[in-house]
């Protein structure tokens, strides 16, 4: 292994992230590193837990005079995302991650660097392994799967832990302090057809939606983006009443937690219509182009002419499907009164398909409120219900609701501005972390999360900033050494 990283400063976290990228750490694939935190733990001298799951607890007693302070949680995640470039040959079972410098940042050769968040886990270990830092009692907890399931928070118990202060190290934007997430869940609509033959007279278009960005359904859905399924909508339901439009085939977006990019429909009408619908057509895509000048510049509506498809759906489920699609919300439904500028509640029409007797149309929802969350797919169910289809939600995630009275989101701001002469910013995202399921395991568990800068993470460009490591760590013995004392101490 490279030598290089062996100047940074401090030390003691970046030997322990040289120490991990030897050890092979993919999602569900946690032994190794397991057995490692395991030796490291009991090597210490330090009470060590793993749980039925897989995660890890190591238990660290206070320095010297800091016996009466409220416990503290580090926490990271045990599991990295094992991404390489195409022409990289590398086992991620079995062979170490090579970081090195490059200019002011640590990448690896030709795979993700795992600084997500192997860098949360370096800064464990040096902490426990430390004789010269000031703190309380402090746990250590690494989580397992958190990259593809969530798997350890999941599974936590909620008597493993004893303290009541959480720090989560697994965000990657140094100088942002998170505060809160979105939980998820979906809801999934089935709604059955018969089929219906041709009439005769009847010309076949298919028309596409394109051009459309995407996006990930909880960051990028305050965006304003399109969505490939209500455009096309839009001018089926519109046809249909104008021009006798029949529907043989609805299919568009595709992952639940995209936003459609395309959507594709096949379609006949009667031919004393075809010239009429032809001009609407293009008349449509000039609306909508309009409409998403801004976000969408490279959006696309088009027809082809097309053979006339075996069968329709019948004429009263298409009615139902195309109104129904209208109705149902997508986008965001609310903002929070607490955070500026984060979304609250929001739901994505992911993905409509056509099967031989049925059509299935994908949705989910995100709340930072539980309770939201559940009325907005409530809402989503209930707009089906109206159109004769069959709903049934998933289980779901909890989400993590931004509490910005909390002690410890105090504690590090204060520490950070102590530090760096500048205040944090104070930020809840849209999306899940493993915060939300350890709140619901331990609903007085006051939490923040925060980390050094990472960028690319989940790409072999991951790549993390040097100098914020040193911020990252600071800060941590700051708020460590400010923690209070438990009450009735
Ligand atoms: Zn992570």
């Amino acid at each position: 292994m490279s030598k290089e990283l062996d100047k940074l400063q401090p030390a003691g976290i970046w030997k322990y992230f040289q120490e991990i990228c030897k050890i092979p750490r993919p999602s569900k694939k946690e032994e190794k590193i397991a057995a490692y935190l395991v030796a490291f733990g009991e090597n210490h001298g330090l009470e060590t837990i793993m749980d039925d799951i897989g995660n890890i607890v190591i238990r660290k007693p206070a320095s010297p005079g800091m016996e009466d302070r409220k416990t503290v949680v580090l926490q990271s995640h045990m599991d990295m995302v094992c991404e390489k470039n195409s022409d990289t040959l590398h086992d991620f079972d079995t062979d170490p991650i090579q970081p090195y410098i490059e200019g002011e940042w640590v990448k690896a050769r030709g795979t993700t660097l795992g600084a997500d968040d192997g860098i949360g886990i370096a800064a464990q270990l040096a902490l426990l392994a430390a004789k010269d830092v000031a703190h309380g009692p402090i746990e250590c907890l690494f989580t397992m799967d958190e990259e593809t399931g969530l798997t350890g928070a999941f599974g936590l118990k909620p008597d493993l832990l004893k303290g009541n202060i959480l720090l989560n190290l697994d965000s990657e934007d140094e100088g942002e302090i998170f505060i809160g997430c979105a939980g998820g869940k979906d809801t999934l609509i089935s709604m059955n057809y018969s089929r219906t033959p041709v009439g005769s007279g009847q010309v076949g278009y298919i028309v596409k939606v394109s051009g459309l960005k995407g996006g990930h359904s909880g960051d990028d859905i305050n965006k304003g983006l399109g969505n490939a399924n209500k455009i096309l909508n839009r001018l089926l339901w519109e046809a249909t009443h104008r021009f006798d439009l029949r529907l043989s085939k609805f299919d568009g977006g595709n992952l639940r937690n995209a936003i459609a990019r395309e959507a594709e429909a096949i379609i006949t009408l009667p031919k004393r219509f075809a010239a009429e619908f032809e001009a609407y057509a293009k008349e449509y895509h000039q609306i909508v182009r309009n409409e998403f000048k801004v976000t969408e510049p490279a959006l696309n509506v088009q027809f082809k002419s097309h053979d006339l498809p075996d069968y329709l759906f019948d004429a009263a489920t298409q009615e139902r499907l195309l109104n129904a699609l209208y109705a149902c919300p997508h986008g965001v439904i609310a903002m929070s009164a607490d955070i500026p500028n984060f979304v609250e509640t929001s739901t994505n029409l992911a993905s409509v398909k056509t099967h031989e007797n049925r059509i299935e149309i994908t949705t989910s929802q995100r709340s930072s409120v539980e309770s939201a969350k559940d009325n907005v797919g409530n809402m989503v169910v209930a707009v089906f219900n109206l159109a004769g289809g069959k709903s049934v939600h998933s289980d779901g995630y909890p989400g993590w609701t931004p509490n910005p009275k909390s002690e410890i989101l105090d504690i590090s701001v204060k520490s950070y501005h102590d530090l760096f002469n500048s205040a944090p910013k104070v930020l809840a995202i849209h999306a899940g972390l493993e915060c939300g399921l350890i709140g619901e395991k331990y609903p007085q568990m006051d939490m923040i999360s925060y980390g050094p800068t990472i960028k690319g993470a989940h790409s072999p460009d991951e790549r993390l900033l040097i100098n914020t490591v040193q911020k990252f760590w600071d800060l941590t013995l700051d708020i460590l050494k400010n923690i209070p004392k438990e009450q009735n101490a």
